[in-house]
């Protein structure tokens, strides 16, 4: 069973934000997203929005 959400993701070091669209399934949420443009891959802030 998956739903249909939007995140927010924020990075930590640089403070880009970006908003996606994800699947979320299995307690997890998949949007995709790979990496900041300064390249930052794990110190991120996600948060789902209505
Ligand atoms: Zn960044």
């Amino acid at each position: 069973m998956s739903s249909r959400v939007k995140v927010r993701i924020r990075c930590r070091k640089c403070g880009e934000n970006f908003v996606l669209k994800g699947v979320r399934s299995k307690g997890r949420i998949d949007t995709g997203f790979r990496r900041c443009l300064c390249d930052n891959d794990r110190d991120l802030d996600v948060e789902e929005v209505e």
